[in-house]
C-alpha cells in the first residue's frame, strides 16, 4: 500500500491521528507530529484552542493577583483611613465630654448629680428646713403660745396636728414618712424637735 491519496507514491510518513500513509506531498509537519491534511487541521485547531485557554487561563490568574493585590491596597488603605477616623472622631468626642465636664463642674453643677442623689440632697434640705419649723413652734410653746396652724413646713399645705393632752401641746408633722421617718414633733414638755425613725441615713 502507498500513500492514500496516491497509491503510487512511496510512504514517507504515517497520519498520527488517523494512522492514514502518506506520501511527502500529503504529509503535513506540525510541532506535535505528521499528520495528514485532514487530521493536520484539526490538530491545529485543538492546538490553537489549548494555546487559547491557557493564554486565557494565565490571563485570569494574572487577573485575580492584580485584583488581590488592589483589594489588598485598598484594605490597607481603608484601615488607615479609619485609624485617622477614629483618632478625629475620638477627639471630637472628647472635646464634646471635656466641654460638657466643664460645663457640669463650673456652670451646673446639678447636671453631674444623678437624680437619687438630687433626690436625697431635697429630701435632707427639706428635712433641714422643717426642722428649723419646730425648732421655732418649740421656742413657741416653750412661751406659752400654741402655734398657727398655718405654721407649717415648707413645700406642704397640709397644715401640722397639734395635739392638746391637758397642759402638754404636741405640734405633730401630717406627713413625717416624705422624709423616711415615722414621727417629726415637738412638745410644750421639752420644745425639741423630736425625730423618730431611721431618717434618711
Ligand atoms: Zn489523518
Ligand atoms: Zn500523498
Amino acid at each position: 500500500m502507498g500513500c492514500i491519496n496516491h497509491p503510487n507514491a512511496p510512504v514517507s510518513a504515517t497520519c498520527k491521528k488517523c494512522k492514514s500513509e502518506l506520501c511527502g506531498i500529503c504529509t503535513q509537519y506540525l510541532d506535535s507530529g505528521e499528520y495528514c491534511e485532514r487530521c493536520a487541521s484539526v490538530a491545529e485547531a485543538d492546538a490553537y484552542v489549548k494555546s487559547r485557554d491557557s493564554n486565557e487561563e494565565l490571563r485570569q490568574v494574572e487577573m485575580a493577583q492584580i485584583t488581590t493585590a488592589r483589594i489588598t491596597e485598598e484594605e490597607d488603605r481603608i484601615k488607615s483611613r479609619s485609624k485617622d477616623a477614629i483618632f478625629v472622631k475620638g477627639g471630637a468626642v472628647m472635646g464634646a465630654l471635656m466641654i460638657i465636664a466643664s460645663l457640669g463642674l463650673y456652670a451646673f453643677p446639678n447636671l453631674m448629680k444623678s437624680d437619687e442623689q438630687l433626690t436625697e440632697e431635697q429630701s435632707i434640705t427639706r428635712l433641714v428646713a422643717c426642722q428649723e419649723v419646730f425648732q421655732a413652734i418649740g421656742i413657741m410653746l416653750s412661751e406659752g403660745r400654741i402655734p398657727d396652724s398655718s405654721m407649717s413646713c415648707p413645700g406642704t399645705n397640709i397644715p401640722n396636728i397639734i395635739l392638746r393632752q391637758g397642759a402638754k401641746v404636741t405640734v405633730s408633722h401630717p406627713n413625717p414618712r416624705q422624709f423616711g421617718l415615722d414621727e417629726l414633733y415637738v412638745t410644750s414638755d421639752s420644745h425639741r424637735v423630736v425625730m423618730v425613725g431611721q431618717g434618711q441615713g
